[in-house]
């Protein structure tokens, strides 16, 4: 739960009058404790998170970006960037220091004609859909649309498009981009390379990104989706069933898979699907699915794509405690099914969920090491959310969560950079780095050596330590 900070936290020991010059120096606005507005801008998805900057600056465009960075640096203040507020381990809000918040960062452009857009850091991805979508057009972006562009693009970019388009990040042209010394970049792959390499995938490592330009894809309107729902007592068999279809069916398909509590309470294992392609195609490579097994509800039809990107919004509320895992799965094994169904039985909390996604197609086309995010080969993404409401209950779900990821980490390999939770540290942020992670110091060396970007999946330079901030920190 998090409390409200009172005009007697303000201080910080900030010196009055340089708070003062900064302030007048930002087209945007600046919030100190007590002051409005203050609390709901640290507020972040993930409710664990309660920290409290000395001060934030909410950004109204690159120039506020370049003052922050200036102003953080002499005056020795630690940054936290905040896009649209989803990381897991809530790395976009920090204690004491300057939160450089840039949410109301919201300006998108659509060219229409040469199917790109671009958009500000601030931007959520249902309103990039948004624009996109009034031209059929649409690039990869995630499952769940107030989910901020920012940090899902640093960090790859899995969706509902990956198998067709590849990640979010195999769809970026070009970046603009603030350094730490203050200096303002574009990156792309004719203009500082080895920087557009570093953030295609090494999360918020390099500077704040303050504008994306994307290619963009012809994508609906209308699209196949939704999903067929069993009760959880046949887990076992749909898992099987799904480890066939999801891997087999072609790549215009996103078949994600989820084991939850539906809204009036049964207990159940979803599989959802999203076909890009002509509808008619579309319900044949379903029919396999359509005759499996015996289901308590087949929701799939034609739907606007916009919606199939909303769908599984009312899962996972902005606000609620949480506690997540991830890793990759190369194989889905049957005594991984065996383990992962037996812990759901047990699961605590009608508000948790375990999740699948299924990697093939364009994602794994590209090499490993072409851009910073190395998990490019066929398999499943697989990762649980434990979620409750009650605080007296937080201790018995983070425990079945530890449990659960105890029992079924050996079955995976690998971690992605976007689903790092609080308590991952050092070794996991390498993980997830894989085999780019040596390039990626280097980088980091040349363009960040102080690391003053730290409140992030931590690329330390060569002669520092990595910062491995956690949620008790
Ligand atoms: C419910 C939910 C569903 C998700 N589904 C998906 C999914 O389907 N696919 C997927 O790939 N990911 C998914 N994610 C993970 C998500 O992509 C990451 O949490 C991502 O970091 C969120 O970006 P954000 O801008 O909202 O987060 P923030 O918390 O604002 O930022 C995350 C990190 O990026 C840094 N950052 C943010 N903006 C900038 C910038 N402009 N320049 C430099 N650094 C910056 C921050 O400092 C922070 O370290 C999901 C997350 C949640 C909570």
């Amino acid at each position: 739960m998090r409390e409200q900070t009172t005009l007697a936290d303000a201080s910080f020991g900030m010196n009055g009058t340089v708070v003062d010059e900064f302030k007048a120096a930002l087209r945007g606005q600046l919030l100190q404790p007590g002051g409005e507005g203050y609390d709901q801008a640290r507020a972040v998805w993930n409710g664990m998170i309660d920290k409290r900057p000395a001060l934030i600056a909410r950004c109204a465009g690159a120039a506020d970006v370049i003052q922050c960075v200036n102003f953080a640096r002499t005056q020795d203040l630690v940054v936290s960037v905040r896009g649209g507020g989803h990381s897991f381990a809530g790395r976009s809000v920090c204690e004491g220091g300057l939160m450089i918040d840039l949410s109301p960062m919201k300006g998108i452009r659509v060219d229409p004609i040469r199917r790109t857009a671009r958009a500000q850091p601030g931007v959520l991805l249902r309103e990039l859909d948004h624009e996109t979508q009034a031209f059929g057009l649409a690039t990869t972006a995630g499952h769940v649309s107030d989910t901020g562009i920012a940090g899902l693009t640093l960090g790859g970019g899995q969706g509902w498009l990956m198998g067709r388009h590849g990640l979010t990040i195999d769809n970026l042209l070009s970046v603009d981009i603030v350094l730490a010394d203050g200096r303002f970049l574009t990156a792309s792959e004719n203009e500082n390379a080895d920087l557009f390499w570093g953030v295609r995938g090494g999360g918020g490592n390099f500077g704040i990104v303050t504008s994306f330009k994307y290619r963009l894809h012809p994508v609906g309107p209308t699209v196949l989706g939704g999903m067929i729902l069993y009760p959880l007592d046949q887990a076992k068999e749909v898992l099987r069933f799904y480890r066939e279809f999801s891997m087999n069916t072609p790549e215009e398909m996103g078949v994600p898979a989820a084991l939850l509590t539906t809204p009036d309470g049964i207990p159940a294992i979803a599989i959802l699907v999203g076909w890009m392609g002509p509808l008619a195609e579309g319900e044949a490579h379903l029919k396999p699915l359509r005759q499996f097994g015996a289901p308590l509800a087949d929701l799939i039809g034609p739907i606007p794509y916009c919606r199939l990107q909303m769908f599984l919004d009312a899962a996972v509320p902005a606000g609620m405690p949480r506690y997540l895992k991830m890793g990759y799965l190369p194989h889905m094994e049957d005594e991984f099914i065996e383990v992962l169904c037996n812990y759901m039985a047990r699961c605590p909390s009608p508000y948790s969920a375990i999740l699948f996604n299924v990697m093939k197609g364009a994602v794994t086309r590209v090499a490993s090491d072409a851009t910073a995010f190395p998990h490019r080969h066929p398999q499943w993404h697989y990762d649980f959310v434990a979620q409750w409401v009650d605080p007296a209950q937080q201790e018995v779900n983070i425990e079945w969560a530890r449990a659960l990821w105890q029992a079924t980490q050996p079955f995976t390999q690998g971690a992605g950079i976007n689903f790092l939770g609080a308590d991952d540290g050092a070794d996991r942020v390498r993980m997830a780095y894989g085999e780019n992670y040596a390039r990626l110091v280097a980088l980091k060396q040349k363009y960040d050596p102080t690391n003053f970007f730290r409140l992030n999946a931590n690329v330390a330079p060569a002669n520092q330590f990595q910062h491995s901030p956690s949620v008790v920190e």
